[in-house]
């Protein structure tokens, strides 16, 4: 087919319309992004406040980058917090009050993350205790692990794969933990013979393909300890993947170091899904500590909660996004927040979620948007996101495309 001169003329002029258009677009959200810093625009500020905890601490270079003692200097009682952060007498009281209630620590590493002046800094949020917490609201096992549990601490939701909770210990524990329940008092590993019933449990289910180590965090385990447990799911020959949940490659990034990958990548199929909710959560030493594990050939996945006063806004979401493909990482999914015990303060409407993602689909790429989950009591994840497809009739489908667009598709009926 031969095409006229001045048709060609036409077609560039419709697509420069088009493409100022989208221009416009990509124009819209780079202003407002400037109002989202990420880790590595605020280097200079947690550098400083680093170098202000280490002098609190008494602490060298060497003893910050080892990730035993960021673990065994975890700020979790009011007097070390008062060192740091301003905190009003109301404050200190509210925090000692909670601290009765849900448990609250977080690494000095991600103490220099956070605003010690600013309440409304999203990684403050995530670790501070809120007196909202003692409303109360909510209930302790929300999605209803607890029946759902044939083997102590072995959920299964799903026909081929299981989540098993190897201990109650975190680097951190964040305030919208939807197993605070399980954080208890003190740290605790699951006990060696529940270990061994999960292993059984396993061993017994052959239809079972996929494990998934959560806890508390699996990165906390000595090196050596994880190494046996993977190998001992390793043994069993239909567990064709394994995965990984953990925060610390951005709670505890000291964690992530040669050793661990070397032994991790002798366990391949192996998955690590971390949870960052802001772009504020990405530094250097969380960046340092992603690509030691892609290099070691772990897909890296993110699971974000959605989080009112947080994260709540397509611009944060968008910009997380992008972010995280930059380390390398995909975000996997956004969960909305689970009505678990004082944490209502957190929890947005659904429809947010469903707004922030009709917002991303085609003004950025597929691979920067998490699919939307709800987890109601007892049944498993539910993906929710915008509709596209208004109707249908005979022979075809109504659709629209991400800016709105409505148009007709024709339904393909089967040729013999
Ligand atoms: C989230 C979860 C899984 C994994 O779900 P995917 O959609 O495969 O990532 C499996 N079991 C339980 C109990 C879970 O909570």
């Amino acid at each position: 087919m031969k095409t006229k001169a001045s048709e060609t003329g036409d077609r560039r002029d419709v697509s420069r319309k088009k493409a100022e258009k989208f221009r416009q677009y990509a124009v819209d959200y780079l202003d407002a992004k400037k109002s989202v810093p990420t880790g590595f625009d605020l280097a200079p500020t947690f550098e400083k406040r680093k170098e202000l905890i280490k002098a609190k601490f008494g602490a060298s270079e060497e003893d910050w980058l080892n990730w035993k003692w960021q673990l065994s200097n975890r700020f979790s009682d009011v007097s070390a917090l008062e060192q740091i952060f301003s905190l009003s007498a109301k404050q200190k009281e509210d925090f000692s009050r909670i601290q009765a209630e849900f448990r609250w620590a977080f690494t000095p590493y991600f103490a220099s993350l956070m605003d010690h002046e600013d309440e409304s800094c999203p990684v403050r949020k995530q670790m501070l205790p809120d007196i909202r917490e003692m409303a109360m609201t909510g209930v302790a096992d929300f999605s209803g692990e607890e029946y759902s549990s044939p083997v102590e601490n072995l959920v299964r939701w799903y026909p081929d794969r299981v989540a098993v909770h190897v201990t109650n210990v975190c680097a951190g524990f964040c305030r919208h933990c939807l197993r605070r329940r399980k954080i208890g008092e003190v740290d605790k590993a699951t006990p060696k013979d529940n270990i061994g019933e999960i292993l059984d449990y396993l061993r017994a289910n052959p239809e079972i393909r996929d494990v998934l180590l959560t806890g508390g965090d699996p990165f906390t385990f000595s090196t050596e300890k994880l190494d046996e447990l993977l190998s001992a799911l390793d043994e069993i020959e239909h567990i064709e993947i394994k995965r990984i949940g953990s925060r610390a490659p951005i709670v505890l990034p000291q964690r992530v170091d040669e050793e661990l990958c070397e032994m991790l990548s002798k366990h391949h199929p192996l998955f690590v899904n971390v949870q960052v909710n802001h772009p504020k959560e990405l530094t250097a030493d969380s960046a340092r500590a992603l690509d030691l594990l892609s290099r070691a050939g772990i897909p890296l996945h993110n699971q974000s909660v959605l989080m009112r006063g947080i994260n709540d806004s397509p611009v944060i979401i968008k910009a997380l996004g992008h972010e995280l493909l930059k380390v390398r990482v995909r975000p996997y999914y956004l969960y909305h927040c689970q009505g678990t015990i004082g944490i209502e303060h957190f929890r947005t409407p659904v429809e947010t979620g469903i707004e922030i993602l009709e917002e991303l689909r085609g003004y950025t790429t597929g691979l920067g948007i998490p699919s939307y989950i709800i987890t109601p009591p007892g049944f498993g994840k539910t993906p929710l996101g915008p509709e596209y497809q208004i109707s249908s009739g005979d022979g075809y489908v109504l659709l629209r495309n991400w800016e709105g667009i409505v148009y007709r598709y024709e339904n393909p009926r089967p040729v013999d």
